[in-house]
């Protein structure tokens, strides 16, 4: 079972998180039809996002993550609610690569390490946090361990896995995060790197291990303080009245051109592949609401 589980160890010195969401990748994979390339990335993407978003402070707080590349993937594009609610989509969803042989796939060209990963965070302030770092090495894990490092001012160790089967699913996905608070001693870090360096193969101690093993087995001999796991979840939020502004974004006279021509307009959400019909009087009705509020 997925599980996002935290802790603070050697006297709230270090941070350390251990997610698994092998069951959040194998959603995104039914309703998207994701090749394995496709599924590893999104996966990966997905799996950082419900970490982030479990540590937003409010209800209504949320963020965005996007990774713009120049790989054969395309841009990957992740919105989460607080409390690891996520959703995402990846821009070429069938983009194939000849694998790199034990479920992974080959990231370094999907990717590539020309490109942006983009955080936009609405915290209900006036403005949205944005932050930016460049990717250093494409396969997700550095790019985004660099992130919160030099965007979040939080130096961060990041192992994560995205394991994909023959069967092209997910047969195991999680990441351990660690993040020493400022002021952590220089024997501790020590001691932190040394248990970083063992999480190689995170996604084959998923397949035996739940997050809250992992802490126990790793960290549970230090002073440790546990918080309640969290199970991430793949949410849209999706809706008709949301949609509707598709209708009106194409415009009038492009909207009305489309109704000719196939007798309904049909938009489709990103993150769910859920579809949504308007009918010719659904279109009208649009553009009069549209017309009595402006
Ligand atoms: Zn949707």
């Amino acid at each position: 079972m997925d599980g996002i589980a935290k802790a603070l160890v050697f006297d709230g010195l270090v941070k350390v998180v251990a997610f698994k969401t092998t069951d959040l990748v194998n959603e995104a994979i039914g309703l998207h039809g994701l090749s394995p390339l496709a599924a590893e990335a999104l996966g990966k993407v997905l799996s950082v996002a419900a970490y982030m978003s479990n540590e937003l402070k409010g209800d209504k707080e949320k963020l965005s993550v996007q990774v713009t590349n120049k790989g054969s993937l395309g841009s990957i594009i992740v919105a989460a609610d607080a409390g690891a609610k996520v959703r995402g989509y990846v821009e070429h969803k069938d983009a194939t690569l000849p694998p790199l042989g034990n479920g992974k796939q080959d990231l370094f060209k999907g990717i590539g390490s020309e490109g942006f990963i983009t955080v936009i965070k609405d915290l209900g302030l006036k403005d949205p946090y944005v932050g930016r770092t460049e990717l250093v090495r494409g396969n997700l894990e550095e790019d985004f361990a660099w992130y919160f490092t030099r965007s979040e001012g939080a130096p961060t160790a990041l192992a994560l896995e995205v394991m994909i089967g023959e069967d092209g699913k997910c047969a195991s996905a999680g990441g351990v995060l660690v993040q020493p608070m400022p002021g952590c001693p220089e024997h501790v870090l020590v001691i932190v790197e040394d248990i970083v360096s063992q999480f190689a193969h995170i996604g084959e101690v998923y397949k035996e291990k739940s997050p809250s093993d992992v802490l126990q087995d790793y960290f549970g001999h230090f002073k440790i303080e546990y918080f309640p796991v969290v199970t991430p979840v793949y949410r849209c939020k999706c809706s008709r009245e949301q949609m509707s502004n598709a209708v009106i974004s194409l415009g009038r006279a492009d909207s009305v051109n489309l109704l000719m021509e196939r007798g309904e307009i049909e938009v489709l959400c990103h993150f769910c592949g859920r579809k949504y019909v308007f009918t010719k009087q659904d279109v009208i009705d649009i553009w009069r609401k549209y017309d009595h509020k402006v």
